[in-house]
């Protein structure tokens, strides 16, 4: 039996991986289950898949936890059950599936204590991944990526780290694909929330829509393959078909090809290097109808740019750049702010910021929290420019 602990449990990528592990439990065990303050649904969860361990990050929620939760499992809390939890003696694999740089020191604790990760959070890898991916290595550990992107050049790169000449992600677009700056301007939340392809939590999907997650992902690979910036490409393709592609130094280009369904990364990184059968629906070939690949434009989606200049930039400006950017997104689904303005408060605190380079993880935390307050502050006093 292998045993799994999900942080962020009651999210969509937390209640797919219940999914894979519900449909391979003669394999697969849930040992700990964690989410924000998600009560009523940890509970749910906790009477199906029996943990022996369950966290709220938010402390407010520890009472009703206890209230809530019969028998004999362990009740955790905070940012240090976060961590706890991450580390749990009897787990093997470690999903992490929270949202935002929250992720950070869960991951690590994780990390430290030698468990397989299975990564969905990528503003992890943005905000800290030199240590991140450092830790790795001295613990000579295994990290999996469950993003979906990441999880299919993990796969092509099977063999192939050595003849590697350019990563490219692709990228669906989002619902504003086709949008023209003044359709940008009036853009509101129930838009932005609808993604054509993907269904996914509110934070991704807004990243989506900017464009911000690619430029996430574009860190992210960086640090998870080792790879230079110029070397990383992205692609507009709408059906979402390839799921991204590496090309080699021969010419040759080797691509992942599958439905939009993240239960087949999770499950990979769950069963990795073997493979399951898996609930997802397999392409039909004959139904595709045509696959389609244009460059991005980053005039009208600047956040992709913004983002390989601070991970060009290095140290603590990808930090900024993500913190801006959780702010700024929660301040939109807060209907505080417009869609457009996002990648512009981005742009605004990073120009602000003198990036600290080889940052330890104080440094990088604490300029996290900087970047926070000096957004939620220009967005309060109106001084968007
Ligand atoms: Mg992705």
């Amino acid at each position: 039996m292998i045993n799994i602990v999900i942080l962020g449990s009651t999210g969509s990528i937390g209640l797919q991986a219940l999914e894979v592990i519900a449909r391979h439990s003669d394999r697969y065990r849930v040992t700990g289950l964690a989410a924000r303050d998600e009560v009523d649904v940890l509970v749910e969860q906790a009477e199906q898949f029996k943990p022996e361990v369950i966290a709220v990050g938010d402390e407010d929620a520890y009472p009703s936890l206890k209230n809530s939760v019969a028998g004999n499992i362990e009740l955790l809390s905070g940012i240090e059950g976060l961590s706890a939890i991450a580390a749990w003696p009897n787990a093997d694999i470690i999903l992490v599936a929270v949202s935002g740089a929250i992720g950070i020191l869960p991951t690590m604790a994780a990390i430290k204590a030698k468990k397989r990760i299975a990564l969905a959070n990528k503003e992890t890898l943005v905000t800290a991944g030199d240590l991140v991916m450092k830790e790795i290595k001295n613990n000579n550990i295994a990290l999996i990526p469950v993003d979906s992107e990441h999880s299919a050049i993990f796969q092509c790169l099977h063999g192939e780290r050595d003849s590697l000449n350019k990563i490219w992600l692709t990228a669906s677009g989002g619902p504003f694909r086709n949008f023209t700056f003044q359709e940008l301007e009036q853009v509101n939340i129930e838009m932005a929330l609808c993604h054509p392809n993907w269904s996914m939590g509110p934070k991704i999907t807004i990243d989506s829509a900017t464009l911000m997650n690619k430029g996430l992902e574009v860190i992210e690979a960086h640090h998870l393959f080792g790879v230079d910036y110029n070397d990383i490409g992205v692609l507009i393709h709408p059906q979402s078909t390839v799921h991204s592609m590496v090309e080699l130094v021969d010419g040759s280009f080797l691509a992942h090809l599958g439905a939009a369904d993240m239960r087949i990364p999770i499950q990979y990184a769950f069963s990795y290097p073997e493979r399951l059968p898996s609930s997802a629906q397999h392409l039909d070939f004959t139904k595709l109808a045509a696959l389609e690949f244009q460059a991005p434009d980053v005039k009208r989606f600047p956040a992709l740019e913004l983002a390989y200049e601070a991970g060009r930039t290095g140290g603590t400006m990808p930090a900024v750049l993500n913190a801006a950017n959780e702010i700024a997104v929660q301040y939109f689904l807060g209907g505080k702010i417009k869609f457009n303005l996002i990648p512009r408060l981005v742009e605004q605190i990073m120009n602000r910021h003198e990036s600290i380079s080889g940052p330890n993880l104080e440094e990088i935390l604490s300029v996290d929290k900087w970047a926070r307050i000096m957004t939620e502050d220009i967005i309060n006093r109106g001084g968007i420019c």
